[in-house]
């Protein structure tokens, strides 16, 4: 007999969330996550994927993968620290560290996960973090699972970071991080790294820069802190593999003694089993194409110029992004809903973001265009979105 207790709970916090339109109901995909998607049998031009570069449906991916499972099979096995290491794992990491330009590397099975797991491992409850306020939420809970103080300085305001940064320093804490998104993946702009770098260095912090949404996209690929050539400034370069990557994972790029440590103190490193052989080859395979040739990167950022001007052109708000990364800012959380499902009924598949994931009369439809994309899908996306404009009165 199931809990009275946790049936109520359940009972009146669905029926609360359905009645407010908050209950979030997920479409499965009959096809892989490319720029055209099959869901209920439908096709649609797919803008809300985070395979910025195609390579989650690449065929030298699928073969280095189907590989890996003739040679190792499809599980690890273990945890890393028992006998889960396969050498692959350490080829992995050997390959992040060069890509990220750092002495070494640590995989973990997710970025999430990563999150979990450096920063913990790290801080503790005589510390303090300050946080960007629009910080991804594996970020927030990271920094709780580590009991520091967490100190919230307003959105890439260096102002504020610099009085709190200050404070902090001065107050009764050991060691201070500051902690930042390298790409804010609501409105796709850029962290203001350099001052964050002077800052850290004027009160000896901690920097830890999450470059989820920025690695494979900016710095040529090589992510947001190459891109403003502070690779030896940083002390944690955490990415995920799981978006421009295209695979699954995440890690951390550091400094060998601080990837030592994390290796014998990170949690989900000593307690959850490793990737599969299938998801490290290619990952492997992933980062050596990314290397190797720019064709794929330039190709996105041709493609979320593309986009952006065609969008802009019919009189959209598209924000500020320096990323390819394209609000389509509405406004009105109901009418954005709206504009979102129109598009969908049309074909476009983006999805609408609002309150309380980005600030109220802030909704809007995000539109994630890849190097997958061709210009007719796109030409027909921005006649889509011109359509529905023009009959809701948008534009
Ligand atoms: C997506 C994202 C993550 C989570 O990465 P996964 O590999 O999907 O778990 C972590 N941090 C940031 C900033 C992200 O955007």
């Amino acid at each position: 007999m199931s809990s009275k207790a946790l049936e109520s709970f359940l009972t009146e916090n669905l029926a609360e969330l359905k009645d407010k339109g908050m209950y979030n109901v997920i479409d499965p995909l009959e096809s892989p996550n490319g720029p055209i998607i099959t869901i209920g049998g439908k096709e649609y031009i797919n803008l809300s994927s985070n395979n910025y570069l195609g390579l989650a449906t690449d065929e030298r991916l699928k073969e280095a993968a189907t590989k890996a499972i003739k040679t190792y099979g499809v599980g690890a096995g273990a945890v890393r620290t028992i006998n889960g290491t396969l050498d692959v794992h350490v080829k992995l990491e050997e390959a992040i560290a060069a890509f990220k330009h750092t002495e070494a590397a640590v995989a973990y099975q997710s970025g999430f996960n990563c999150n979990m797991a450096a920063i913990s491992a790290i801080m503790d409850k005589n510390d303090a973090i300050l946080s960007d306020e629009l910080n991804h939420a594996s970020i927030i809970d990271g920094c709780r699972l580590s009991r520091a103080k967490i100190i919230v300085y307003k959105h890439s305001d260096m102002e504020d970071l610099r009085q709190k940064a200050k404070e902090a320093t001065q107050g009764q804490y050991g060691k201070v991080m500051v902690i930042t998104d390298g790409v804010f993946s609501m409105d796709g702009d850029i962290a203001k790294l350099p001052e964050i770098v002077e800052i850290a260095e004027e009160f000896d912090l901690i920097t830890y820069v999450d470059d989820a949404h920025g690695s494979g996209v900016l710095g040529k690929g090589a992510g947001t802190v190459k891109h403003f050539g502070l690779s030896d400034k940083i002390d944690f370069q955490i990415g995920t593999l799981s978006k421009a990557i295209g695979v699954v994972g995440g890690y951390v790029a550091g400094k060998q003694n601080l990837i030592d440590w994390l290796k014998v103190r990170s949690r989900p490193f000593l307690f959850s089993t490793s990737l599969t052989p299938a998801d490290v080859a290619a990952c492997i395979e992933s980062l050596s194409i990314i290397t190797e040739s720019t064709e794929l990167h330039d190709r996105l950022w041709e493609n979320g110029r593309y986009l952006k001007q065609g969008l802009k052109k019919l009189g959209f708000n598209i924000g500020n992004s320096e990323t390819p990364i394209t609000p389509c800012i509405i406004g009105d959380e109901v009418l954005t809903q709206q504009f979102s499902k129109r598009l969908n009924e049309e074909g476009v598949y983006a999805k609408a973001i609002v309150f309380p994931t980005v600030a109220k009369g802030m909704g809007r439809v995000r539109n994630m265009p890849t190097a997958a994309h061709t210009k007719e899908m796109l030409d027909e996306a921005i006649r889509i979105y011109e359509k529905v404009g023009k009959e809701m009165d948008i534009i």
